[in-house]
């Protein structure tokens, strides 16, 4: 919604410009003309005051006393023809920026259609695809289950099931993401205790840890509390903590802890993988981006959006995701409430 407001605002001010050069180039070229026959009229009538019938080259300094009173005619008539073009400059400035408002949102009434419906397309997508994918999912681990398969064959089927994985975080990151762009969906809020989060999380995460052997070590919960959506924040933790796994490697130790700053709780997830580098820190909450880095690609189990959802749902928590990071020395993300 906010680009919208912004995309407005700045089509606002583009059409007001345009409308003001073109206005302020007629109002110029009107002014420069009506003076100039002006100074036109001046001068025939000078001639005729004049004993040769020769008009002056420009406007003389002392000008006949006969001539004096023409002479104050012209500048009242300029300096009043300037006063109303001013005027009439200023109206056409707060009638044109408030219809400009007025047209720049219908400008952008069907780009915001289409991308709702683009939305409500993915979201849709997404939903259907999950029963499917739950399905082959199981059938898959069932058939992983039988003892006569052949090695050749359980090797498909066991890539078969990490793609299935795969295209199932993917969907539910999509789900999320329309979930958290949706602007008629509200986060219902209450007072939650933070050390709640953190263990649900955890216990969530853990056999994906226990695989790498990383440990998880949670420092400095003290019945903290804070006002949130209980769902909405396991699932950043999750996010943030899925990261520092994957991005690890085995046998490191993912450090969790909260300290108080000021009015602010913060909650950090420092681990010692293989950090982001100074290039791509600036983008890796955009959408769909992944650090270019061989050993990212390596570890090709995500799809670029989690930390797009985790900021999403930060924001709405009126909060914020910060990373601090060291290539080959680990991550820092830190959660602020
Ligand atoms: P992905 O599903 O690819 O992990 P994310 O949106 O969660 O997508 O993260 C975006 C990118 O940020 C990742 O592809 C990775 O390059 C980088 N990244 C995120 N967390 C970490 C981390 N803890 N350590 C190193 N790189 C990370």
């Amino acid at each position: 919604m906010k680009q919208f407001i912004d995309a407005k605002i700045k089509l606002t001010i583009w059409y007001t410009m345009i409308l003001m050069i073109v206005s302020i180039f007629l109002s110029g070229t009107y002014y420069l003309r009506t003076v100039n026959m002006l100074e036109g009229q001046y001068r025939q009538i000078e001639m005729r005051f004049s004993e040769k019938g020769v008009p002056p080259k420009s406007f003389p300094k002392h000008v006949p006393r006969k001539l004096q009173l023409l002479e104050d005619d012209f500048f009242i008539i300029s300096n009043y023809l300037k006063k109303q073009l001013f005027l009439i400059n200023g109206l056409v400035f707060l009638l044109g920026a408030t219809a400009s408002y007025f047209l720049a949102g219908k400008t952008l009434i069907p780009i915001q259609e289409s991308l709702e419906k683009q939305k409500r397309f993915i979201a849709d997508a997404s939903h259907e695809l999950r029963t499917p994918l739950t399905a082959l999912k199981t059938s898959l681990e069932v058939s992983l289950l039988d003892k006569k398969l052949n090695l050749s064959a359980r090797k498909v089927l066991q890539d078969n099931l990490k793609d299935i994985n795969s295209l199932t975080s993917l969907t539910e990151n999509l789900l999320s993401l329309a979930r958290v762009d949706d602007n008629n969906f509200q986060l219902s809020f209450q007072k939650l205790e933070l050390k709640n989060i953190i263990e649900k999380a955890i216990n969530h995460i853990t056999p994906l840890a226990k695989k790498k052997n990383i440990d998880i070590k949670v420092s400095g919960l003290n019945n903290q509390l804070l006002q949130g959506n209980e769902n909405a924040l396991v699932e950043v933790m999750m996010i943030v903590l899925d990261n520092a796994i994957k991005y690890s490697s085995p046998k490191t130790i993912i450090k969790v802890s909260v300290e108080k700053k000021g009015k602010n709780l913060l909650l950090k997830i420092k681990d010692q993988g293989i950090g982001i580098s100074k290039d791509n820190l600036p983008f890796i909450f955009d959408r769909f981006y992944r650090a270019e880095s061989s050993r990212t690609k390596q570890t090709k189990t995500g799809y670029g959006l989690g930390l797009s959802v985790a900021q999403k749902i930060m924001n709405q928590h009126s909060g914020q995701i910060l990373v601090e990071s060291k290539v080959n020395r680990g991550s820092i993300f830190t959660l602020v409430f």
